[in-house]
């Protein structure tokens, strides 16, 4: 609330007024070329769009770059430059991106609609057709309605579907890349927990945040990530010793032993149909909730059935019985860390100084004075959250109930998959370590699963105008398909999937359709993702 279409700043640290409608973290428009000259010796094979919570330099060859900001969309990092490049954007540059921008995002990640930064809100550029709404609504000055990209990474979905960047990074602690991607139309890849570098990108909840990928097609991102030959290693196999929470070497290859598809990317086109023979998709129960958009139920039952019929799937209906808690564990947990993580902001280690701020002894004033000015809203209010539930007198009742639903959630995803949890021995199951609401309802799946099939979001992209007037809780629900799959640290990709013509009124679009795999599954999710789409 509060936040109004032509969002004015009132920051007196915000370095430069952005256009309403920027999905880069620029006033100009994309000098493509002249930005960054990639690597000396790699020819460019795609143009990178990163999200402005990873830290870039320029290239060693560009002569004509600026120093490019990382500021987390957020006033109190509006002239933070980074001494270091990330992990990921190195490893990019390596097999051939090319460098054209920095794109705009919620405040650190928080959020889900792209609309809490300091540069103004992300929409759906004008010049696109608006996608998913059929509302007469708001609009800009021509007239366009204006529709959510989705949050936090709506700017590198927007810098993709525009056609500005064939490759955007993203970052996914509860659902980032996937929502933007199935708001604008495009790919959006959430790789299992520890697999892609985080070394360099600002840390929202250690626990959770992954880096993704966004792309026009899952080909490109498969291709990144499984690896083509041997010149071209799968992203998938980097371990990065400077990232603690990087899955060793080690780890990497007993994971991959007992995987499938890691042998590099090859090429399937017009091979669908082996890849997707005799899968088992599963299609979770607890995903059909009342608020889920009609169109997107429909668009989701005709997908798993045109699998079906085409290419033999099996269709299996599953019960993952933790989900309806996920949400609210999540929103537990991701508010606790980011508290912590937020700390080291106060102006002096991090982030502007309130620049009338007098200092008493301990730097209390200044602090206090520093983050009240450089937080936005959102922020602030996910710090309160997450003192308020590491507090000594909320810490059981929140933060350690949220850690025991995130292993039922887990445990849920264990026993729906066929393949086990590399990482864990097989969970035994017992009734008893349910809260009585969800072992009341014992609705097992009868089979085990290759797969899970789901909407990403339980509506088309909203329209800006009532995002903008939503409750922060209205504004959460919309993660509550992503966040069970983040919880548990497992592979998820949103592809896009065509609403029905008879339902999808004179506006046809599409909506996210989800695949969820079981941890390090990455590579064949990916192959049957491309399969699918
Ligand atoms: N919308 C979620 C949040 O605000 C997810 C954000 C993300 O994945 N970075 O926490």
């Amino acid at each position: 609330r509060g936040l109004q279409l032509r969002h004015v700043s009132r920051c007196p640290w915000q370095v430069q007024q952005r256009r309403l409608l920027n999905h880069f973290i620029s006033n100009e428009p994309v000098p493509a070329y002249t930005l960054d000259e990639g690597v000396p010796g790699t020819p460019t094979r795609f143009t990178l769009a990163v999200k402005d919570n990873i830290a870039t330099v320029p290239s060693s060859s560009s002569t004509a770059s600026p120093q490019w900001p990382t500021t987390c969309a957020s006033p109190f990092l509006a002239t933070y430059t980074s001494p270091f490049e990330a992990t990921i954007v190195t490893q990019l540059r390596r097999r051939g991106a090319r460098l054209v921008g920095k794109t705009n995002l919620d405040e650190f990640g928080m959020g889900s609609h792209s609309v809490h930064s300091a540069f103004g809100a992300v929409a759906q550029q004008p010049s696109q057709p608006p996608r998913q709404s059929h509302n007469k609504g708001d609009s800009d000055d021509d007239g366009q309605v204006l529709l959510s990209a989705g949050g936090s990474s709506g700017g590198s979905a927007v810098a993709v579907a525009s056609g500005d960047a064939d490759v955007a990074l993203g970052t996914d602690t509860g659902g980032s890349v996937r929502l933007p991607a199935a708001y604008t139309g495009v790919v959006g890849f959430k790789p299992s927990y520890g697999m892609l570098s985080r070394f360099g990108v600002v840390p929202y909840a250690n626990s959770l945040d992954t880096v993704g990928l966004l792309a026009r097609r899952v080909g490109v991102i498969r291709r990144l990530v499984v690896g083509g030959d041997e010149q071209e290693p799968g992203l998938w196999a980097e371990w990065d010793a400077r990232d603690p929470t990087s899955l060793s070497a080690a780890a990497r290859r007993r994971c991959a032993s007992v995987r499938e598809g890691y042998g590099g990317f090859q090429e399937e086109e017009g091979d669908a149909g082996r890849v997707l023979r005799g899968l088992r998709l599963g299609m979770p129960l607890e995903y059909n909730i009342e608020e889920l958009d009609g169109r997107i139920r429909d668009a989701w039952s005709a997908a798993a059935k045109a699998l079906q019929e085409s290419h033999g799937v099996r269709i299996v209906p599953v019960s993952l019985p933790s989900t309806k808690h996920a949400l609210a564990a999540y929103y537990v947990i991701a508010p606790a860390e980011a508290s912590s993580n937020l700390a080291k902001y106060d102006g002096i280690r991090y982030g502007s100084r309130d620049p009338e701020a007098a200092s008493d002894a301990e730097g209390g004033v200044l602090y206090a004075a520093s983050r009240g000015r450089g937080f936005g809203d959102e922020v602030k209010r996910r710090i309160l959250l997450g003192s308020y539930t590491l507090s000594s007198e909320a810490m059981d009742n929140y933060f350690i109930k949220a850690q025991r639903v995130r292993r039922l959630v887990r445990r849920d995803f264990n026993r729906v998959f066929a393949l086990d949890n590399p990482l864990h021995d097989k969970e035994t199951f017992s009734l008893s370590d349910l809260p009585d609401s969800v072992a009341m309802e014992d609705k097992w799946g009868p089979e085990e699963v290759d797969f899970l099939l789901c909407p990403t979001a339980p509506t088309l992209a909203p329209r800006l105008e009532d995002v903008m007037n939503q409750t922060p809780l209205d504004a959460y629900m919309n993660d509550v398909f992503t966040v069970p799959a983040s919880l548990a640290g497992l592979p998820a990709i949103s592809i896009p999937m065509p609403l029905e013509p008879e339902t999808a009124g004179d506006t046809p679009g599409t909506a996210g359709l989800q695949l969820i795999g079981q941890y390090w599954d990455d590579a064949r999710l990916l192959s049957v993702a491309d399969a699918v789409s």
